[in-house]
This record gives structure tokens, sequence and C-alpha cells, in this order.
């Protein structure tokens, strides 16, 4: 599915004269960090759809051509910082035409949103006004206001354009991720760039308490609710369990631009695991870790590698886990751990390197 912004322009993208048209190349000036700020949300895997209420556009007072001539001035400059619009829709009518189109009413975007799957959880309206705010509110995504005054509708509010393009970048970094099939439903959500909360109900309490770990380690936080066929055995809830979480994680990182893609993590209890992390898009696992008993609590011990190669096919990772120790518990507990720690390693965004895919191929 995809993620929108929608851009308003004038106040957002440009300077607005008190309410002033722009009608002419003198009255042109970009509002700062927006540049910068629009980079970073296609870099993170927005698309961007360009929603502008121009009133009296086509009228004498503000002819077409002038409006076009400022338009594709901002357009082409912002076409060479690789910045591009999927869609840009005009309201040309004034407030009292009372027309089906002007901001906040969503008659200007009806038809793009038929006709595209939108992630209206990670979507958002960036403006100014407060009929910005109330435009996102019908469409069913966020809104965010740039603004100096408090506005509890919006989901965020700044007066500074980058900060808020730097929030919903932050925010995009999640996923929701459900799968149905005979055997599980399994409904995971990841937010990458978390505080490490949880909230997981597999139906097997060890394995529960290892997923604990993952999120409380990675700093991701993590919901997991699945529901298996575990009067059989648990061997379908904790692979799909694996699978759904590592397609999610996937889901979250986007275009994976900026991640630090490799990370190592060596962490010791009693237990020593060793774990290596390539988020390569290729699904590998090697697994070298003997364990003694045939369970702990609930959980076969069997089914903590088929965890990981459900995990490493639905993320696209090769892992490479190895364990040695006394203790089973302890054994994959240090594994779940040292995941996560590797795992938050991966993830990260390097904001030096932010725009740039860890890749000299150019796809991950
Ligand atoms: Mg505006």
């Amino acid at each position: 599915m995809k993620k929108v912004v929608f851009v308003d322009r004038d106040g957002t993208i440009i300077r607005e004269p008190a309410g002033k048209q722009i009608d002419s190349l003198e009255k042109l000036e970009f509002i700062p960090g927006i540049i910068r700020g629009l980079k970073l949300l296609v870099d993170s895997g927005f698309t961007l759809v360009m929603v502008s209420n121009q009133d009296g556009l086509g009228t004498k007072q503000y002819p077409q051509k002038a409006f076009a001539l400022v338009q594709k001035k901002i357009l082409s400059l912002l076409e060479g910082e690789e910045i591009t619009f999927e869609k840009i829709v005009i309201c040309p009518h004034l407030r009292t035409e009372n027309c089906r189109c002007r901001k906040p009413k969503t008659g200007l975007v009806e038809s793009y949103m038929k006709k595209h799957a939108i992630d209206r959880g990670h979507s958002f309206v960036l403006g100014d006004r407060l009929t910005d705010v109330e435009f996102a509110n019908n469409l069913g995504v966020h809104a965010i206001r740039l603004t100096r005054r408090n506005d509890p509708r919006a989901k965020y509010v700044t007066p500074d354009v980058f900060d808020a393009c730097s929030f919903i970048a932050r925010f995009a970094r999640m996923a929701s991720f459900t799968r149905t099939t005979s055997e599980t439903t399994i409904a995971v959500n990841v937010t990458l760039d978390g505080a490490g909360k949880y909230e997981i109900a597999t139906g097997i309490g060890f394995f529960d308490h290892m997923l604990e770990q993952l999120a409380r380690h990675s700093r991701m936080d993590v919901t997991i609710h699945a529901r298996g066929d575990l009067h059989i055995d648990e061997h379908h809830t904790v692979e799909d369990t694996g699978i759904v979480l590592g397609k999610t994680i996937r889901e979250a990182l986007g275009r994976k631009k900026g991640i630090q893609r490799f990370a190592f993590a060596a962490p010791l209890d009693e237990a020593l695991a060793e774990v290596s992390i390539d988020l390569s898009g290729r699904s590998y696992v090697s697994f070298d870790c003997k364990f003694i008993r045939e369970r702990v609590g609930e959980m076969p011990t069997e089914l903590v590698e088929d965890f990981f190669r459900g995990f490493a096919d639905g993320l696209g990772a090769t892992m490479h886990i190895r364990c040695s120790g006394r203790n089973d518990h302890h054994k994959i507990e240090a594994i779940f751990k040292s995941v996560a720690v590797a795992l938050r390693s991966a993830v990260h965004i390097d904001s030096r390197t932010r725009s740039f895919l860890p890749s000299t191929k150019g796809l991950l």
C-alpha cells in the first residue's frame, strides 16, 4: 500500500505573502527546510501529492499564465533535487462559490484515493492552515500543521517544516500485517524507531517471553496477536509468527535507504550467542545450537530454528546464529537478545548516509 503525503503549497512549500497570490517570480520564495524535508519524505518511501487552493485562478486578477510561470519554477527546482509529485491538484474557486473541491473538501483527490490503495494509517496532510487539518480529518489521514499555535486535532504541530518532515519519516517506519491461513491467524504491528514496548500473545508462554526480549532489546515497539492450531502442536504458530514478524519489519524498512544493513552481536549469559545479520533482501539461515531438552515451558526447542527460518524468509535477511552453553532456557534467551541487539543496529538509519542505499547494486 502507498504511504502518501498530501502537501499544501502556499505557506508550506513557498512563502505566502499575507494571503496574497504568488503571481510573479519576484514573489517566489521557498520556506527554509522544505527541500531537505521533501527529499527526506521521498527517501523514506512516501508518494507526494500537491493539493492547493488558488483563489480565483483563471480570472483577470489571477491569470492562469501567471500561476503557471511560478508553478513551473517550483516544480523544476524540486525535480532537480529528485522531488516529484505523483499528482498535483488545484482548486481555482473562491470560498463563496461553494465548490466541491476546495479544501477542506476532498473533491480534488477523490478519484486518486479510489484509484490507489492508500495506507491511511501512514499517510499525512502537511499544511499550515486549519483547513489542511480538516482536510486530513476528512480523508482519514494524519494532519501535520505548521504553526506556532497549538492544534489538538493535528497529529503533530511545529513551525519548522523540516522538523515536520522528520516526524513523518520517523512515523513512517511502522507497518502492520495480518496473515490468515487454515492453520493460523497472525496480526503484527511494528514501529522500528520505538522504545521497546510490546504487547504479545501467541498462546505459548515461553515464546511470548522470547518475543518480548526481541522487542525490548531491539527498541522496536511490537504488537503480536497470534491464534494458531495449538491443539495440533506449536509448530505452525511459532513458524508463522516468524514469517509475519519478518514481513512486517521488512515493510516498515521501506526502501531501506540509509540503514546500517549489517550487524553483529554477541552478548553473554552463561550461554554465549553470536548473531550476524545482513538485511540483504535474500533469505538464508545458518543455525548452530544444540539443545538438550525437548521443551522449555510449552515451547519445543526445535522450533527456535524454525522461527528464525520463517523470520528470515519474511524479512529477506541472511542470519548466522551460533550459541553454546549449559542451560537451554538461557541459550534461547541469549539468541533472542542477540538477534534483537543486532536488528537494532541493522535497521538504524545513519543520518550521514540517509539518502544512500547501502548496496553497490542499487537494490536491497
Ligand atoms: Mg497553505
